[in-house]
Formats: C-alpha cells, structure tokens, sequence
C-alpha cells in the first residue's frame, strides 16, 4: 500500500459464501472510507446479515479479500483464525438486532467485561470507561440494572456503548431496532445518529428509511447474494431507477 492514510477504513473484495450447496453471497464488493456510512436494505433472506457477519469473520467467507486500513486481514487461501483474525474481532465491532447482554451482569458490567478480558483494562479503567460511554448513550441512571430491568431501547445502547468500549475502528449494525418497541427505536437512532456525526465509520443493516436518508452516505442493495445497486443514499431511497427497489422502498417509506 503506497498511500495508507488513503486507504479504505474497511475493504471487502469478491466475499462469497454458501451454507450447503446454496450460494448465498455471489461476490460483494465494498470499500467503505474512513468515515463513511453505509446502509445496506433488501429483502430478508437477501444475505445481509451473512455479509456483515463476514466482514468481522463470525461467519467465514468461502472466498474473497478483506482489508482493515489497507492491512489485509483475508484472504482466499486463509480459511482458518489467525492472530490478525482476532485483532480483527477488537478492531471491527458488532451490534446485533437481539442485544446479546449477559442477564445476570448489570449495564456497567455488561460494558466493562470485554474490557476486561479482551483489552486487559483493570476493574478501575474498564469501569471508568464503562460509565463514561452509558452517559454518552443517556443511560447515567440505569447503570447498576440489569438487561431485564431495561427497555428494548435502553438494552441495545448498553450493547452500543459495549461496542464502542472496544474503539472498533467500523462498527457493524445488523437490524439494531428491529426488536424494539416503535416508541423506543428514535433512542437509539439518536445514538446512532450521534455516532455518524462523529466521524465513526458504519456499515448498517436497516429497514428505517428516513434514518438511512438522513445518516448513510450511501446505500447498498442487496437481492439475491448480489449487489443490485449501490449509491448515494439521496438517489436509492428517494428516487430509485431500479423498479424493484422502487417497490422496496415505498413498502417501507
Ligand atoms: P438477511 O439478513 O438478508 O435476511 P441472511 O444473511 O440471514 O439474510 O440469510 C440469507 C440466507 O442464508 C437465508 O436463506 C438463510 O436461511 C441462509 N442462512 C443464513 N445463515 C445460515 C446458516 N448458518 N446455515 C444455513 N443457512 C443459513
Ligand atoms: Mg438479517
């Protein structure tokens, strides 16, 4: 790489994938820059969530390249974990649709723990890092509850402010409002929202629309394992050429 500083935050190249013998992802390509937000709509079973879930390795591509800040973390012939793999893990965080907290861990705990075991911060430095990022998701009094003692809205910013604990370089969201109460999506959004403004580099699974105009730069849809289109987000989600996610959008709009 002559010019790393110039390099995508997050560079994806060719990502195939089957479960069986069915073809789920057929070569997605993205390079995602420092900064950016990308959206990614399409019909469920399109293979979103399979996409994203390769971008930090929980699922392993069959084939494809994938590059962190120009460094190549993937590539075809590397199909089992290796250290860049883990380091990959810290430096790509996750947010899922169903929370994923420890019940039995308060807020604060949910957030320190990671710290703790994959970052080696002490008790002191994790916590205070813990608190400070629960404030930052509005949640300085509910630190001390537990996930069952919390709303949808409020679980999955305690899952947002675990993730940002980590300083991942990209942060990935697969459908984060999905499970939550419609009144309690805008919370979280906000956050989210907050996120963008700040410059954190996102890749978002999402069926909220307006959100997507408002935060992604720009937006991929995906239909069938393939990329159909991809663009500014302005384009796709208010005037879409491709009849197809004409009918898509406005169903969701
Ligand atoms: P989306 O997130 O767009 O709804 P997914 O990526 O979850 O789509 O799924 C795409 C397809 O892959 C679906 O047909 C789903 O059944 C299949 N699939 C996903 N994960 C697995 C798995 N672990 N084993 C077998 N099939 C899977
Ligand atoms: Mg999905």
């Amino acid at each position: 790489m002559t010019n790393p500083d110039g390099a995508p935050a997050l560079s994806a190249k060719n990502i195939c994938k089957s479960f069986g013998d069915k073809k789920i992802l057929r070569g997605i390509s993205v390079d995602v820059a420092k900064g950016e937000h990308i959206a990614i709509i399409g019909p469920s079973g399109s293979g979103k969530s399979t996409f994203i879930r390769c971008l930090n390795l929980l699922e392993m591509p069959d084939n494809g390249t994938l590059r962190l800040d120009g460094q190549q973390v993937l590539d075809a012939e590397l199909k089992t974990p290796t250290r860049s793999v883990r380091s990959l893990r810290k430096r790509v965080g996750m947010v899922f649709q169903s929370f994923n907290l420890f019940s039995t861990h308060t807020a604060l705990e949910n957030v320190s723990l990671a710290q703790r075991l994959a970052l080696g911060r002490t008790r002191d430095e994790s916590s205070t890092r813990s608190e400070e990022l629960l404030k930052r998701v509005g949640l300085k009094d509910h630190m001390d509850k537990r996930p069952g003692q919390l709303s949808g809205g409020q679980q999955q910013r305690v899952a947002i402010a675990r993730t940002l604990a980590m300083d991942p370089e990209v942060i990935l969201f697969d459908e984060p409002t999905s499970a939550i109460d419609p009144e309690m999506r805008v919370e979280v959004l906000k956050v989210m929202t907050e996120l963008a403004e700040g410059g954190m580099t996102m890749m978002m699974v999402t069926h909220e629309i307006e959100f997507a105009k408002q935060a992604a730069d720009r937006v991929m849809f995906l239909a069938d394992g393939e990329v159909m289109e991809m663009g500014p987000s302005g384009q796709i989600l208010t005037d879409p050429e491709n009849e197809r996610i004409r009918r898509f959008v406005n169903a969701l709009s």
